[in-house]
């Protein structure tokens, strides 16, 4: 069994096949674990979402991460995860999100209203706010620090994870055994497993079978505040997902500085290539964050920004994870396209994926609409809602 890609997705699944007593289970990274889009995110792990799949996944991560916190030292750290919303409907849907998360035993999340908002943290402006949904215990971990604790559990769980290891070619022989060839030599195995986020569509491609992809340019910019604030600030959203744009985010690292950038779910922003050079973030870009900022933050005048990185979301053409067996190759697991969420949903996709592998059944009654069949080499982006 060999896992191409060494990132949360590829490092979750092998964990699990790991745990589920697989014995041969062997990561190959081009580089190191984390050195992809995962150790250039901003770690957030919430449920803050709607539909009820979106949040069982993520309830799930939460508590995975909780516990490889507690058991392995993992840092997390609790600011909190509010979701700003403009309009009464985006109110009701806060509360049915409420609703949804209680009956997967979540039990803080609840719906502020824009006074209880500005109470709270009187630097937001709230002005143009109706409220927000609440995640009292959501929090970040560091992506980087999550893949080298997983590539020690796979490790010491008897699995392998090779670095500087490639994959260059492959084929499919006539026993239904894959032989891969990488920069470290000739390996066999009965599953492959692709979990090469951004290089995804590249690897389906060396194992005939398509993933398409739509990787997207994203960054993250800290800023120092001339005067330090406090209360400090949970991680603010004001983007509402499906809402056919992005919108600014940003949270207090500590009470002089914040972490700042764009997100959205949606395929807003024109795809790259995934060998597409990473810098620190544009000029324009930081305008727009800083923009965006102003209209949210009373204490914006104060800012200065003090670095920037950039990162890829590898997003697929309907934005939602692709994880099973493919359907051109049924040897062939994939377990990618998580484009801004990746961290958050990793837990779940390492589960659905090794499910697929182990051809288990499945733990979760929607993880068929995570399949790959949905999805052809040529599926167009979702249009912009
Ligand atoms: C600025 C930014 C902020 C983000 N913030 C968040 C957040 O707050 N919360 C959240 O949940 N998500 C966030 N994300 C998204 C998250 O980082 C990604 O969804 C996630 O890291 C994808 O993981 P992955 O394992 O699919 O990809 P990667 O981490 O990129 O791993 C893929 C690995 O495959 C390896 N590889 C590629 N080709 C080959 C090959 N041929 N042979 C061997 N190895 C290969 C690569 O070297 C890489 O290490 C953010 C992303 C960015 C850029």
């Amino acid at each position: 069994m060999i896992v191409v890609g060494g990132g949360v997705l590829g490092l979750s699944t092998a964990l699990e096949l790991v745990r589920r007593g697989v014995g041969d289970v062997h990561v190959i990274e081009r580089s190191h674990p984390g050195e992809g889009s995962s150790g250039r995110s901003v770690g957030m792990v919430e449920t803050q979402y709607f539909r009820a799949d979106d949040i069982e996944a993520r309830v799930y991560g939460r508590r995975y991460y909780d516990s490889v916190s507690a058991e392995h030292g993992l840092q997390f750290s609790a600011c909190g995860y509010l979701r700003l919303g403009s309009s009464r409907t985006d109110l009701e849907t806060f509360e049915k999100s409420v609703d949804v998360q209680r009956g997967f035993g979540v039990t803080d999340a609840y719906v502020l209203s824009a006074d209880e908002i500005a109470g709270r943290w009187p630097q937001l402006v709230t002005d143009d706010r109706v409220g927000g949904l609440f995640g009292a215990s959501d929090g970040h971990i560091d992506g980087y620090e999550f893949c080298t604790i997983a590539a020690r559990l796979i490790t010491s769980g008897g699995g392998r994870v090779s670095v500087n290891n490639e994959l260059l070619g492959a084929t499919l022989g006539s026993d239904g055994r894959w032989s891969l060839d990488t920069t470290r030599g000739r390996f066999e195995a009965d599953v492959v497993v692709n979990a090469a986020g951004a290089w995804a569509a590249r690897v389906g491609d060396l194992l005939g079978a398509p993933a398409p992809l739509h990787p997207q340019l994203h960054g993250a910019v800290t800023m120092d505040l001339r005067n330090p604030v406090e209360p400090l600030l949970p991680f603010v959203m004001d983007y509402v997902p499906d809402s056919g744009t992005d919108g600014v985010y940003f949270r207090s690292e500590r009470a002089g500085q914040l972490i700042a950038g764009l997100h959205t779910d949606e395929g807003v922003h024109e795809p790259v290539s995934p060998d597409v050079k990473l810098r620190r973030v544009g000029d324009d870009e930081i305008e727009r964050v800083l923009t965006l900022m102003a209209e949210r933050l009373h204490v914006v005048d104060d800012l200065s920004v003090s670095g920037s990185w950039q990162g890829i979301y590898p997003m697929s053409p309907d934005h939602r994870p692709v994880v099973g067996r493919h359907p051109d190759q049924p040897t062939v697991v994939c377990a990618l396209g998580t484009g801004g969420s990746g961290i958050q949903l990793a837990p779940a996709v390492g589960l659905v994926a090794a499910e697929a592998v182990l051809e288990a059944r499945p733990t979760f009654a929607w993880s068929r609409t995570w399949a790959p069949d949905r999805l052809t080499a040529d599926t167009p982006p979702r249009p912009i809602s």
